[in-house]
């Protein structure tokens, strides 16, 4: 899955993998970040989003994606944001439980429907052919799922 792209906070070409979205130089400097943010919120638990990213400079897209990781639940329970599904209020992740639970079933039953259809389908191609057309097609369903 690692291919080439560059890089979205410095422009510079590196080898992306799923895990990593930013090239190493990049990596360091937002992991560093990320630790002021962190101790910013230990010691302010109640401060707000707002506040968080006025007093850190960060961007409000990094403050989201590090409450979506779950990094401040154990000493803030204050920063909450809405489920992308019900507008619920939750504090990691993307989903509320419930929302994230029903959807978990709908995805294990798109697998399901995935694995029968590629079982039918005994085409002449490779092995990694098909395996790659069996992710794209959970890829397509996910995708919809998630709206
Ligand atoms: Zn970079
Ligand atoms: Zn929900």
């Amino acid at each position: 899955m690692a291919k080439m792209k560059n890089c979205p906070m410095c422009g510079k070409v590196f080898l992306a993998t799923p895990g990593r979205r930013v090239c190493i130089d990049c990596r360091e400097a937002e992991m560093q970040r990320e630790r002021e943010i962190v101790a910013f919120v230990r010691e302010h638990p109640n401060s707000t989003i707002a506040e968080i990213i006025e007093a850190t400079g960060a961007s409000e897209k990094m403050i989201k994606r590090m409450i979506e990781e779950g990094r401040f639940i154990e000493f803030s329970q204050n920063i909450h944001y809405p489920c992308k599904k019900c507008g619920k209020p939750i504090v990691a992740g993307k989903y509320c439980k419930a929302c994230y639970e029903r959807m978990q079933k709908a995805i294990r039953q798109a697998h399901a429907d995935q694995m029968l259809a590629h079982l039918r389908k005994k085409s002449g191609g490779s092995a990694e052919k098909e395996k790659s057309t069996y992710s794209e097609g959970m890829q397509n369903i996910i995708g919809k799922l998630l709206g």
